[in-house]
């Protein structure tokens, strides 16, 4: 493509709303341009990248046995109110009604549309396995879209839904798109890592995040040093302490202490004088309406996410004022587990503190010398907590650390979730029926577009590798008023055309340094500079955007080199080990 032809608005302006690299550079790089909140149109440039994105996933997704398909983006509420997920997905599902007061939502993903489809024509386990995807817009309003098109409201995914006929057959279609998934991100370029990830009510090892790594990413996860061992922090384990023998030898007779007005953990360890390791905290959960207390060590977290799978709630929040008093007898900042009115589950911090403080379930009041067994029982110990820098790996003993980043694709066995609800069945061997189990797959296609440019940038602009670069080569004249570089540009350019290269021929009448910089913006991997200099001699010269290194090569060797140097790049030796 002649840059003089191309619509390639860069510049040096960012919106103030742009906080991170990637969506500081979509723009000046003339990638996309905002429509409004969380709505984005693709430029020709950057939509050349997400259809390479498109065009990995589609040849691993078809190498794993998956077929394509093209759902609706509008859909029914009918479907909806059948999966249950018409009231509880909240705010985030659009609706809206057409001209017969007909209630539809615009798709933020499909889990319903395939399940009907498969119902309808899949009856024998004789069509089982299937596995379909499409890669198709969808609609999610959230609450605060940001990043550009890394968390925006409209946004290109492929989700891809499996059905298999039991459990043994659902494990194989997972691994099966893990393996993909592991394809995919290694051809994009990124450096990243799948991580367990909560699965919600769903319980078990099945789910993960794939996540790439970059300081800017949303997501905090937890890795081990040794092991392969990643988790989200949301689902990150600790393990269960040894457990130490206490004897009623250790405790000590309790007291009631007076503390006006003194609630939070570091108010009660400033009054008494006491480490925050030596307070018990106890918090008041709303579990789908029904109180519960949960105790964890003073200086610990709990995690929200733990609390909820374990209590196999549908919704949890902090308890409020009125279902505090309720479960305690007290006011918020006094809660104890000694003659509390509701179930007290631990975390695992607290089950080997002795003569722990603890509030008294009395205003203003806490108690002292607390002890589990004498003063009061816990239903069960669990880990509740959000793991720490201190805390081991949970599956080597190795030491862990926190990363953050960016989830660009998520693999999930659903079960029978859906399937059961919508009645997706088939008839087994010996006829009887039987429910289909499911999993999700989906991926980010411009999350992952913005993600690739999080990790790959400098000063200058993007640094594409060459697997998602919108085009390999830019043919730069260093003055197009001189017409024997002219035209030797131009030949390397047909040159180039003719075996199906991607390029650009910067052809506009620019000061050198305009165009240089251009080019390092937009982030092409690969510039041939032809100047008078070199020409003379017949020389031009190829620079690489990535190591910023120039070579010298003739006329004639160019086209080869530049081809090699393609290649090179889309199929890189396979000496990185693969970030799993
Ligand atoms: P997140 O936790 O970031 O909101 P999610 O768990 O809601 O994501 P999934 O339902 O698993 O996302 O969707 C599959 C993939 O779609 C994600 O891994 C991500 O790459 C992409 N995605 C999800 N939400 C957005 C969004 N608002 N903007 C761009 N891409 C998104
Ligand atoms: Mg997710």
């Amino acid at each position: 493509m002649r840059y003089s032809e191309m619509f390639l608005p860069t510049g040096r302006e960012v919106p103030s709303d742009a906080e991170v690299i990637s969506h500081q550079l979509m723009i000046r790089a003339g990638m996309i341009r905002k429509l409004t909140s969380g709505i984005y149109s693709y430029l020709p440039i950057g939509y050349r990248v997400i259809r390479k994105v498109e065009q990995i996933v589609r040849e691993e997704m078809n190498k794993a046995s998956a077929q394509e398909v093209f759902m609706p983006m509008v859909q029914p509420a009918e479907l909806w109110q059948e999966s249950g997920r018409w009231e509880y997905y909240g705010k985030e599902l659009l609706r809206f009604r057409d001209r017969h007061e007909r209630q539809y939502c615009l798709g933020p993903t499909h889990e319903e549309v395939i399940t009907d489809l498969v119902r309808n024509d899949i009856k024998t386990y004789r069509q089982l396995p299937r596995n379909l995807y499409q890669i198709q817009t969808k609609f999610r309003d959230e609450v605060r879209p940001r990043f550009g098109v890394m968390r925006c409201r409209e946004f290109g995914m492929k989700d891809a839904y499996s059905f298999d006929a039991d459990e043994a057959g659902a494990e194989i279609s997972y691994e099966k798109m893990f393996a993909a998934y592991n394809k995919i991100f290694r051809r994009c370029g990124l450096k990243f890592r799948p991580v367990e990830a909560d699965s919600g009510s769903i319980g078990g090892k099945y789910s993960h995040e794939f996540m790439v790594m970059a300081e800017s990413g949303e997501d905090a996860m937890v890795v081990c040093d040794k092991c392969v061992y990643a988790a989200n922090l949301e689902k990150a384990e600790v393990s269960v302490p040894p457990k130490v023998n206490i004897t009623e030898k250790d405790w000590l007779p309790q007291e009631s202490v007076q503390t006006p007005n003194v609630r939070t953990i570091e108010e009660v360890s400033d009054f008494l004088k006491v480490s925050p390791r030596d307070i018990v905290k106890t918090l008041i959960f709303n579990a789908d309406g029904q109180h519960c207390a949960i105790l964890i060590r003073g200086d610990q977290e709990v995690n929200e996410i733990k609390v909820k799978n374990y209590l196999g709630a549908n919704e949890l929040e902090l308890a409020d004022d009125e279902m505090i008093m309720k479960a305690t007898g007290a006011p918020r900042g006094f809660a104890g587990a000694v003659k509390i009115k509701t179930r007290i589950i631990a975390d695992y911090s607290v089950m080997n503190m002795v003569n722990f403080v603890t509030g008294a379930n009395k205003e203003d009041y806490h108690l002292k010398n607390v002890n589990i067994g004498r003063d009061f029982k816990v239903e069960a110990f669990a880990d509740l907590r959000v793991a720490e820098k201190n805390d081991k790996c949970p599956r080597c003993g190795g030491s862990i650390q926190f990363v953050r980043g960016i989830e660009v694709g998520h693999v999930f066995k659903l079960g029978t979730k859906y399937s059961k609800a919508l009645k997706a069945s088939y008839l087994d061997k010996d006829g009887q029926e039987k429910i289909m189990i499911m999993g999700c797959y989906g991926i980010g296609i411009g999350r992952t577009v913005a993600a690739c440019i999080e990790q790959n940038n400098d000063a200058n602009g993007i640094v594409w590798p060459m697997p998602l670069a919108p085009y390999h080569v830019i043919v730069t004249p260093v003055n197009v008023n001189e017409e024997d570089v002219f035209q030797a540009a131009e030949k390397i350019y047909r040159d180039l055309l003719a075996e199906g290269i991607e390029v650009i021929f910067d052809d506009r009448d620019e000061r050198a340094g305009v165009k240089f910089k251009d080019a390092d913006l937009i982030g092409i991997p690969l510039r041939v500079t032809i100047g008078q200099k070199n020409l003379v001699s017949g020389n031009v010269e190829l620079k690489n955007r990535k190591s910023g290194q120039t070579t010298i090569y003739s006329l004639a060797e160019i086209v080869s080199e530049i081809k090699k140097n393609i290649a090179e790049g889309l199929n890189p030796p396979a000496k990185q080990p693969p970030e799993v």
